[in-house]
């Protein structure tokens, strides 16, 4: 064993001889310290844009009424075509975003479904997964008989427990949004929790041209026919040339087992409509 240096000695003995702490601190302060510092990091609070009741237009619950959360932020800016929700991700609009608890939110959430009858709920932004993980666990276990979808962009990792309590709806970003290289790995490990889920998850693609088009028929073979749990759904970008006609066609003669995602609620109200 290595002896010490004179030096190192000569730091021992003057710790040794240092006076040891010989006081008690008092054990209610501490408790009332303890107890403020949770009740702070209880205070952790979601970031919310708009919360409203609608008709689901996009995914497997079509058609259903359903309360939109949707959440303030987004981690990608499509710069491709006009992201519809500037609202929800443009810091100009920071002013209208609320800070709200869990307890607030869900609160909030469950006045409208009372007032519409909506019988599920939509996260969406944005990106939801911006959030907390450990709130929008607590928010979505609040409601543990009500159908959840989740809408997301899919470049930021998903916790384990999220595939089994909602639906995810994750759109692949193409080219023409401008952010189709972002974070593959993270999209595909995503997608491999989503297969193990027993729930069933999907996969959809906003389609602006045919490039577009082709780059999704290509990542569909690369990536997601292998996983037999994933549904894959394709839709035109709103103002895209292409038409709902011309995509389904494409989609017959290609023998591809999408499901068209038509956007409901565009044809119901004014495309893009603030609240609906
Ligand atoms: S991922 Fe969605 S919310 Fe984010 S910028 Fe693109 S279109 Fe907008």
């Amino acid at each position: 064993m290595k002896q010490p240096t004179s030096y190192e000695l000569a730091i021992l003995g003057s710790m040794q001889n240092k006076p040891m702490y010989q006081g008690t601190v008092d054990k209610n302060i501490v408790q009332k310290r303890r107890k403020k510092n949770k009740e702070a990091r209880r205070l952790v609070v979601l970031r919310v844009s708009e919360v409203y009741a609608s008709v689901q237009g996009e995914g497997p619950d079509v058609g259903r009424t359903t309360v939109f959360v949707r959440f303030a932020g987004c981690n990608l800016r499509c710069s491709g075509w006009p992201c519809d929700t500037q609202h929800a991700i443009d810091p100009a609009y920071r002013k209208e975003w609320q800070s709200m608890s869990v307890e607030e939110l869900a609160n909030k959430i469950s006045d409208i479904m009372d007032i519409s009858g909506a019988n599920s709920i939509t996260l969406t932004g944005g990106e939801p997964f911006l959030q907390n993980n450990d709130e929008l666990y607590e928010l979505i276990n609040k409601f543990p008989m009500t159908i959840i979808n989740c809408f997301s962009n899919g470049t930021l990792p998903y916790p384990k427990w999220a595939p089994e309590l909602m639906t995810f709806i994750m759109d692949w970003k193409l080219l023409g949004s401008g952010e189709n290289s972002v974070n593959i790995d993270t999209r595909i490990a995503n997608i491999k929790l989503l297969d193990n889920a027993n729930l069933l998850h999907s996969v959809k693609f906003v389609i602006s041209d045919w490039s577009d088009f082709e780059e999704a028929v290509s990542i569909y073979f690369h990536y997601l026919e292998k996983f037999t749990n994933i549904e894959v759904f394709y839709g035109r970008v709103w103002d895209s040339y292409i038409t709902d006609r011309d995509l389904a066609e494409a989609v017959m003669m290609n023998q591809l087992p999408w499901r068209l995602n038509i956007q409901l609620h565009n044809y119901i109200w004014p495309a893009n409509e603030r609240g609906k």
